[in-house]
């Protein structure tokens, strides 16, 4: 439909999201540093290159999808030498970074662009594996208006929801605020159910009552953290993700260097960055983020 894509970092979430764009007919030139991602990303049908420089030539939009914000500004800068993103791309190029990062690494990123001559989005996702294989992602997106219409028909095509939350790093922000909400939600809710069961209280009946109150809430009613109530919940299935232990982690981090540099007198949210920076070290890495209640159970135990 548009211009080609180069699509960097053709990982987890970026290898399905670039095959539903394939899928709807766009153009996409596939670029990863590891030799397997590319490999399993042209056995899905993506034209693959063997270098970033490659990828972007004749590109009008570039997307990234990569493990964080270093990793994007070095891209955008270029290291060891050799060209960057920005300097490799035609005038006015779309850069569309869908990452997770920090807010101020997504403004900085931005700026580079712009002062570079192009334009910036970023779009961080939610949804996970299965959403970017599903394309129902939803994206949350930091653009000047004319620069989200631009990638609204893309996102849509990888996604269900896009979000346009304001100008650039309005995307991270949102993201991360959402999901600190989401963190210290299900330390809650794990908490209550630990401390119903200490009390004699059945889940379901816990379940019952809280989800038809003032309880209610996503980590309980939908990933809810004791198996039973909610079949789907990855608790009837030993945690497997889901939404993994290692990624809340990281996005609470990223939640809690805004705090800092912002001022926020929050508790909470620091609190729960270090709560799930211990249950990720401690095994909980790879299982979902609800595992945290076997956490909380295993240290009650008297
Ligand atoms: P991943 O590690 O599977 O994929 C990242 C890919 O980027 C890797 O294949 C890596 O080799 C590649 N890469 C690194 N530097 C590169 C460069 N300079 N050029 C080209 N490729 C490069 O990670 P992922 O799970 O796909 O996550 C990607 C991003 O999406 C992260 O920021 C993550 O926080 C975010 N995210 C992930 C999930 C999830 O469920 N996995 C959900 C929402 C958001």
């Amino acid at each position: 439909p548009t211009a080609p894509i180069a699509f960097l970092g053709l990982g987890h979430m970026g290898g399905p999201m670039a095959v539903n764009l394939v899928r709807a007919g766009y153009s996409v030139t596939g670029f990863d540093v590891v030799p397997g991602a590319l490999e399993a990303a042209a056995a899905h049908g993506i034209t693959t290159v063997s270098s970033a420089a490659d990828a972007v030539a004749g590109a009008g939009v570039v997307l990234t999808m990569l493990p964080s914000g270093k990793h994007l500004l070095d891209a955008y800068r270029g290291t060891g030498g050799g060209p960057g993103l920005l300097a490799a791309a035609a005038p006015n190029t779309l850069f569309l970074d869908c990452s997770t990062i920090n807010v101020e690494e997504a403004r900085e990123a931005a700026g580079l662009a712009v002062a570079a001559g192009h334009r910036a989005v970023d779009a961080p996702v939610s949804g996970g594996v299965v959403g970017a294989e599903a394309g129902t992602l939803t994206f949350m997106v930091g653009a000047p208006p004319e620069d989200f219409t631009a990638v609204q028909p893309m996102l849509e095509v990888m996604g269900r929801r896009v979000v346009h939350c304001g100008d650039h790093g309005a995307g991270q922000a949102a993201k991360i605020c959402n999901n600190m909400i989401l963190g210290i939600s299900m330390i809650a809710v794990s908490e209550a159910f630990v401390l119903g069961e200490k009390l004699g209280l059945t889940h379901e009946a816990l379940f019952d009552v809280a989800s038809a109150a003032s309880g209610q809430c996503w980590a309980l009613t939908t990933n809810c953290p004791v198996p039973g109530p909610v079949p789907a919940s990855p608790a009837n299935r030993n945690y497997e993700p889901g939404f993994a232990g290692a990624l809340m982690a990281k996005d609470l981090k990223l939640a809690l260097n805004a705090l800092e540099s912002t001022g926020v007198a929050a508790q909470l949210g620091p609190l729960a960055s270090a709560i799930y920076d211990d249950f990720a070290a401690d095994g909980g890495a790879g299982r979902d983020f609800s595992g945290i209640i076997t956490d909380i159970r295993d240290k009650s135990a008297r």
